[in-house]
C-alpha cells in the first residue's frame, strides 16, 4: 500500500495566530511528507507491505515503528483542526469526558498537564478503550495508543517542530491556544 499525505481542510494560514502559516507549511508539508516518505521506502518487500497503517504502528519496531506512528499521528492531529474550531464537545463524548474527568474544565487542565511534563519529544492524547471510557495518554516520540490496545480520539505534538517558531519555548502557551482550533465534530465522530 503506498501512503499519501491527507489533504488539509483548510487553508496553511488559516490556524493563526494559534499555529502560523510558516509552522503549518514546514510541519505539514516537510516533516508529515518526510514520515510517509520513509514509510513507503521502508515497506515494500516486507510483510507490512498490504497492511493498514494502525497494523503496521502495532506490530511493527525500529524505524518503521517510528515512521507509521507518525504518519497516524500526523493524519489524526492534522484533522482535528478547523479556523471555526474551539468550545466543548456535544454528545456520548460530551458525556464519557464529564463521567472521566467530572467536567470539561478538569479534563483539560489534566490534558495540558500530560502535555506540557512529558519530557522530550512525544504526544499528549486522549484514548477511549473497547468500553468506550477515556484516558488521557502520554507517549514518548512516535508512539500511538493503539499499541495499548486504545483508540486515539485527539492528539496534542509537543515535538518542538510543533510549536517552535510561534512559541520559542513556551510550550503550555502553545498547547493552551490549542483548544481554539479543536475541531469537535472530528474528533466526535472517532468516538
Ligand atoms: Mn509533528
Amino acid at each position: 500500500m503506498k501512503f499519501e499525505l491527507p489533504k488539509l481542510p483548510y487553508e496553511t494560514n488559516a490556524l493563526e495566530p494559534v499555529i502560523g502559516q510558516q509552522t503549518v507549511e514546514l510541519h505539514y508539508g516537510k516533516h508529515f511528507q518526510a514520515y510517509i516518505n520513509n514509510l513507503n521506502n521502508l515497506i515494500p518487500g516486507t510483510k507490512f507491505e498490504n497492511m493498514d497503517l494502525v497494523d503496521i504502528v502495532k506490530e511493527s519496531d525500529g524505524p518503521l515503528f517510528n515512521n507509521a506512528g507518525q504518519a497516524l499521528n500526523h493524519n489524526i492531529y492534522f484533522l482535528s483542526f478547523s479556523p471555526n474550531g474551539g468550545g466543548e464537545p456535544a454528545g456520548e463524548l460530551a458525556e464519557a469526558i464529564k463521567q472521566g474527568f467530572g467536567d470539561f474544565e478538569n479534563f483539560k487542565k489534566e490534558f495540558n498537564a500530560a502535555a506540557t511534563s512529558l519530557f522530550g519529544s512525544g504526544w499528549a492524547w486522549l484514548a477511549k478503550d473497547d468500553a468506550g471510557k477515556l484516558s488521557i495518554v502520554k507517549e514518548a516520540n512516535g508512539g500511538n495508543p493503539v499499541t495499548k490496545g486504545l483508540v486515539p480520539l485527539l492528539g496534542f505534538d509537543v515535538w518542538e517542530h510543533a510549536y517552535y517558531l510561534d512559541y520559542q519555548n513556551r510550550r503550555p502557551d502553545h498547547v493552551n491556544a490549542l483548544w481554539d482550533i479543536i475541531d469537535w465534530k472530528a474528533v466526535e465522530s472517532r468516538y
